[in-house]
């Protein structure tokens, strides 16, 4: 969110900013799972790729493409329970077949058929559901990998600057595919350092957009000193692009309501697609009379904002980690978090001095923000509106790269939201929110982005922390490896 200057600004960045390559592994350490989709001579070069030998060999083998349709033995089939990522019910008794890199087939087992020869995972007890979607990420290089090692195949980095995003690419072996805004467009006091483009006028807006969409970028990110002229005019041009708006209109922790223009119910009537860390709300809801830091709050004002975000078809990325990591007396607990154990000491230490670093006064003000925040998810889900899942890693203390998106699906659980449509608002929902309706659900022509879990996370969601697959384009990968990949990325050089 960037109110501390933690993460949007990147000079301030003092432990995540070092500068850490990639190591080779990335060519070829994070392979196929033995015995699956694998073949003759390539199967033996695979497999000893896994324990580390013939490295020359594996680099071939891996630059060979999948063969996209042909062979039956090419074809992956995974049978057990299926969480679509649409919102449905799971399917008890489903099947997916995967075809290169895509989805041929889902549903009720009997909607498909098992080519012969087709390898086949039976999950048994476990869940197939589609890969996990951080709606709002600041990536570096050194914790890139933790994404997908955690089940996030697809990660939107909601404003960085291109250099950094550009040397990083947006896709690549053993890390999630990335999304990106570039820098988000910022009043003329912005705060963000490098990651901002500053405009003043609509003409400002129109031309900071025009030159953002002219470097590729996925989703504007429009941040809380924009003037109201320069919103709508930003947002407007965007949409013209076709392309999402993202905004952070400010919340009451950091720097406080004094500085925006623009609250959410101006931002919802502009056209944005969606809200994050649920800012700007405390602003509108002020400005209607009412007091936001108040508890319990007003539930008819609760009402009448989050009827404002589904009239208009907006989303809220609440990122209740984010608000919970910074309202909590104690630093939050990452036991039993995905990859926690490979989170490096300095993070670690760099989080808990931030935790320890805030007032009292921060933090009941961050309890206020996330009581709002909360409040909006549950009346927007009664009310059948869009919620996403986002973390904002890593700007809240403890909130990791990866793992932090598990512990936000079980925070929209605890607001109030079902397990399965938590889990929806981390793959359908997030994919829409995007703009990628190719990603985020189980059917056919998707792209094969799949997660396998031990148990069943429409019961108890806890279950999406218990990774026993991932399954990105159609590649089985080895969780184990992906989290050595991982641990080998934050120190390589
Ligand atoms: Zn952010």
């Amino acid at each position: 969110m960037g109110a501390y200057g933690i993460v949007e600004d990147s000079h301030d960045q003092s432990v995540l900013d070092e500068t850490v390559s990639f190591s080779k592994m990335a060519l070829f350490g994070v392979l196929e799972e033995e015995g699956l989709r694998i073949t003759g001579r390539n199967a033996v070069i695979r497999w000893l790729c896994g324990i580390g030998l013939f490295l020359t060999a594996c680099a071939s083998v891996e630059s060979t493409p999948h063969a996209a349709s042909a062979e039956a033995s090419d074809v992956l089939v995974l049978t057990g329970r299926v969480i679509d990522g649409t919102g449905a019910e799971p399917i008890a008794d489903g099947i997916v077949v995967v075809d290169g890199e895509s989805v041929r087939c889902a549903g009720p087992r009997a909607a498909c058929d098992v080519p012969r020869g087709a390898r086949v995972i039976d999950v048994e007890s476990g869940t197939i559901l589609p890969g996990l979607i951080d709606l709002h990420a600041h990536v570096r290089p050194h914790y890139l990998s933790f994404f997908l090692a955690a089940g996030v195949t697809s990660v939107r980095d909601a404003s960085n600057n291109f250099e950094m995003l550009e040397g990083m690419g947006r896709d690549g072996p053993g890390r999630a595919r990335l999304f990106w805004s570039g820098p988000a467009i910022d009043g003329e006091g912005s705060v963000l350092g490098q990651t901002a483009l500053r405009v003043r006028s609509a003409d400002d807006g129109r031309a900071a957009v025009d030159s953002l969409v002219a470097r590729g970028v996925d989703v504007i990110k429009l941040y809380q000193q924009i003037s109201t002229e320069a919103f709508h005019a930003a947002t407007r041009r965007a949409r013209e692009h076709g392309l999402p708006v993202a905004t952070d209109l400010g919340l009451q922790v950091g720097r406080g309501l004094t500085v925006s223009e623009v609250d959410a119910l101006e931002a919802i009537e502009a056209g944005v697609t969606s809200i994050e860390h649920a800012s700007g709300f405390a602003l509108a809801f002020r400005r209607l009379g009412g007091d936001p830091a108040r508890d319990p709050l007003d539930a008819a004002l609760v009402d009448s904002l989050a009827r404002a975000l589904v009239a208009y078809d907006v989303v809220l990325v609440p990122t209740l980690g984010l608000t919970h990591s910074f309202a909590s007396e104690t630093p939050p607990s990452i036991e039993g978090v995905p990859l926690a154990s490979e989170t490096p000491p300095d993070m670690i230490e760099w989080w808990r001095t931030m935790h320890a670093s805030l007032s009292r006064e921060a933090r009941v003000r961050a309890a206020a923000d996330y009581r709002l925040a909360a409040a909006l998810v549950r009346r927007v889900a009664e009310l059948g509106g869009r919620i996403g899942a986002g973390t904002d890693t890593p700007a809240g203390p403890l909130v990791l790269p990866g793992g932090g998106l598990h512990r936000e699906l079980e925070l929209l659980v605890e607001a109030g939201l079902s397990p399965l449509q938590a889990i929806h608002a981390a793959t359908g929902e997030a994919a829409r929110t995007l703009g990628r309706p190719e990603r985020g659900v189980i059917a056919a022509q998707k792209v094969a982005d799949l997660l396998v879990v031990d148990g069943d996370p429409s019961v108890d969601i806890h279950a999406t922390r218990r990774i026993r697959h991932v399954i990105k384009a159609g590649r089985v990968l080895s969780p184990d490896s992906l989290r050595a990949h991982a641990r080998a990325s934050t120190t390589a050089n």
